[in-house]
């Protein structure tokens, strides 16, 4: 199988126009990924108003893979409770590590990415922005204390 299989038109798009490309000012959570494999870099901001995931947006540099694969994942997140995030990061996960199923409907358009799991060196391409996703969840939720209790 060709490399170049990986590359569906989908991956290329969003590596061309990313969305959601930019900082969050006052996010609830932000967290940074790393990928010396590659060489990709990725920071994610996300915003959390009650339980649900109001805003994200990601900042990075990269390969194709990483940079859609965060683009993406800022679209399918979005608008999602904390706990729909986080059961959509383990499907993703599952799928780009071979674990889960190509035809997983609730993924939608993030099926495009199952072909990464042939290619283990692309598997932390893939799932970079999803784990700094998480982390950056995990700091959202820590931090979400009553701040009326900490006034002076
Ligand atoms: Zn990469």
């Amino acid at each position: 199988m060709e490399l170049g299989a990986l590359y569906q038109e989908v991956i290329l798009e969003h590596n061309r126009s990313p969305r959601n490309m930019r900082e969050l000012a006052d996010a609830s959570g932000c967290a940074h990924g790393k990928n010396p494999l590659c060489g990709d870099e990725v920071t994610i901001w996300l915003q959390v108003e009650g339980d649900t995931v109001s805003d994200v947006t990601f900042m990075g540099n990269g390969c194709a893979i990483s940079k859609a694969s965060a683009s993406m994942m800022t679209q399918a997140i979005k608008g999602k409770s904390r706990a729909e995030a986080e059961e959509l990061f383990a499907r993703f996960h599952a799928l780009v590590t071979g674990t889960g199923s190509a035809t997983d409907q609730e993924l939608g358009k993030l099926r495009v990415f199952s072909g990464v799991a042939k290619f283990p060196t692309r598997v932390k391409c893939a799932s970079l922005a999803w784990h700094a996703m998480k982390d950056a969840l995990s700091q959202a939720s820590h931090s979400k204390t009553d701040t009326r209790d900490a006034t002076p």
